[in-house]
C-alpha cells in the first residue's frame, strides 16, 4: 500500500514509494511547486537510489480548480488529503467575494490541522535587514484554529451587529462599547483543549530536538481570559506533563507579552527557540522572523494535527500575481516546506543533501532576484535556473 498511515503507537508509518497529494497553487505557484517536485525527486534519487520515490498526486484547489469543476475547493481534494496523510501545497488565490473566506483557513479547519509550524533561520550569504541574522533561529507553533481566525463576527449596522451589542449591553451587563451604534464585533475563542494541544506539540518538539526553551507568547495583560488564559493553561500543561524535563533543566518555559516579544526578538534573538503562541500573534510573529532571515520568498511551513498525523505543507507567500509566468519566482518556501516534509516522514537524508545545496547556492550567491539583489555579489537567477543550481550541487 502507498499511503502513509500513523500507528496505534503514534508513528507514522511511510512506505518506500508513498503516494503524496500536491496542490500546484495558482500565481507563480505553476513555477514553484514544479520546481520543488523535480528537486526532491533527485535528493530521494541520490539519497536511496531505487528504493524510495514519492508518487505525487495532484488534486485541485483554487484557480485550477475552479475552471475545471466550478469549486474552489472540490471535496475530493480534501478526502485525498485526509486519506493519504501527508500532502503539500503551493499558493491560492483568495477567491473575493465567494462564500468561502479562505482557501488556505478551510483546508486548515477541516482537517483540524491546529498546529502552524515554521522553522525560522538564517542561511550563510543572505542579506538581511538585521546586523546578527545567525542569532535568529526559531520555530513558531502558531495555533491554527482558534482566535478571531474563527470568523465569528458582525458587521457594523447589520440586525446581527445590533442584536449582539444589544446582548452585551442588556444581559451581559456591558456598559463600556464607546459607539455602539456604528460598532462591528467580533468574538475571540480560546480555549483550554486548543492551548493544551498546542503547547504540549511545542513541548514535545524542543525535547525531540534538544532545544532549550519555549517560550509563550501571549498579550495576557489585556485580554485577561483569553491570552492570559492562554498563558496560564500552557504554563499548567508544561508543568503538569514535562515536569521531570523542566526539573532537570533539560527544558525551560519562559513567557512574553507580545508586543515585548517583537522588540525582544529584534534586540537578542539569540534568547529565543521554541515559540508558542496564538493565531492572530502568530502570524505577525511568523512575517517578522520570515524578514529577519530573508523574508517570506525563503520562508518554509506546514499546517500539522500530531494527534491523526495529517500535515499539509506549504509556501507561506501568495501567488505573488506580478511575478506570475515571467520565470523568476523564488521557490524556496516551497522547496524548504518539502524538507520539513521529508523531515517529518523521517527521510532525513534526502533533506539534508536539499539543505546542504541551497546553502551552498547562497554561499555561491546564487539566487533568485529578489536575494541576489541584496547580496554584493550576486547572481540573479531564473527560477528554472536557480532549480538546475539546486541540483547540480545535490548531485556533486
Ligand atoms: P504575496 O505573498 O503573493 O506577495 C507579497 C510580496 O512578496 C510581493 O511583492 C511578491 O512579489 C513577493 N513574493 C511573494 N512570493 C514570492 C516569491 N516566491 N518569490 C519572490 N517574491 C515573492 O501576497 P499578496 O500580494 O498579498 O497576495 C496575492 C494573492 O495570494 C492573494 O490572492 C492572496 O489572498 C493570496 N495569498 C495566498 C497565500 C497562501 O496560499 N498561503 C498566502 C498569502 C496570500
Amino acid at each position: 500500500m502507498n499511503r502513509i498511515t500513523k500507528a496505534s503507537d503514534g508513528r507514522l508509518i511511510v512506505p518506500d514509494q508513498p503516494t503524496i497529494p500536491y496542490i500546484t497553487g495558482d500565481g507563480v505557484g505553476k513555477e514553484i511547486t514544479p520546481s520543488m517536485m523535480e528537486i526532491v525527486d533527485t535528493a530521494i534519487r541520490r539519497a536511496y537510489g531505487t528504493k524510495r520515490q514519492i508518487k505525487w498526486k495532484e488534486v485541485l484547489a483554487g484557480e485550477n480548480a475552479f475552471k475545471q469543476t466550478g469549486s474552489w475547493l472540490p471535496a475530493e481534494t480534501l478526502e485525498k488529503f485526509e486519506y493519504y496523510t501527508v500532502g503539500i501545497k503551493g499558493p491560492l488565490t483568495t477567491p473575493i467575494g465567494e462564500g468561502i473566506r479562505s482557501l488556505n483557513v478551510a483546508l486548515r479547519q477541516t482537517l483540524d490541522l491546529y498546529v502552524c509550524l515554521r522553522p525560522i533561520r538564517w542561511y550563510q550569504g543572505i542579506i538581511t535587514p538585521i546586523l546578527a541574522p545567525e542569532k535568529v533561529n526559531m520555530t513558531v507553533f502558531r495555533e491554527n484554529t482558534e482566535d478571531i481566525y474563527a470568523g465569528i463576527e458582525w458587521e457594523e449596522g447589520t440586525p446581527e451587529a445590533q442584536k449582539f451589542c444589544k446582548f452585551l449591553q442588556d444581559e451581559m451587563g456591558v456598559s463600556n462599547i464607546r459607539f455602539p451604534e456604528t460598532s462591528s464585533f467580533g468574538v475571540k475563542p480560546v480555549s483550554r483543549e486548543g492551548t493544551e494541544r498546542l503547547v504540549r506539540a511545542a513541548c514535545q518538539y524542543a525535547i525531540e530536538n534538544r532545544l532549550p526553551s519555549v517560550t509563550l507568547v501571549h498579550k495576557g495583560n489585556i485580554m485577561k481570559y483569553t491570552e492570559g488564559g492562554f498563558r496560564r493553561w500552557g504554563c499548567e500543561l508544561a508543568q503538569r506533563e514535562f515536569g521531570d524535563a523542566i526539573a532537570s533543566k533539560k527544558l525551560i518555559i519562559k513567557d512574553c507579552i507580545a508586543d515585548a516579544f517583537l522588540q525582544n526578538t529584534l534586540l537578542c534573538p539569540e534568547e529565543y527557540s521554541v515559540i508558542a503562541t496564538l493565531n492572530l500573534n502568530g502570524d505577525y510573529i511568523s512575517d517578522q522572523l520570515a524578514a529577519m532571515v530573508g523574508g517570506i520568498g525563503i520562508a518554509p511551513g506546514a499546517n500539522i494535527n500530531y494527534n491523526s498525523g495529517h500535515a499539509i505543507f506549504e509556501a507561506t507567500h501568495g501567488t505573488a500575481p506580478s511575478l506570475a509566468g515571467k520565470n523568476v519566482a523564488n521557490p524556496c518556501s516551497i522547496i524548504l516546506s518539502a524538507v520539513m516534509m521529508l523531515e517529518y516522514i523521517e527521510w532525513q537524508e534526502a533533506a539534508d543533501l536539499i539543505t546542504r545545496a541551497l546553502e551552498r547556492c547562497f554561499e555561491d550567491s546564487r539566487a533568485t532576484f529578489d536575494l541576489a539583489r541584496f547580496m554584493p555579489s550576486g547572481v540573479s537567477r531564473s527560477t528554472t535556473e536557480f532549480t538546475h543550481d539546486v541540483i547540480e550541487r545535490i548531485n556533486n
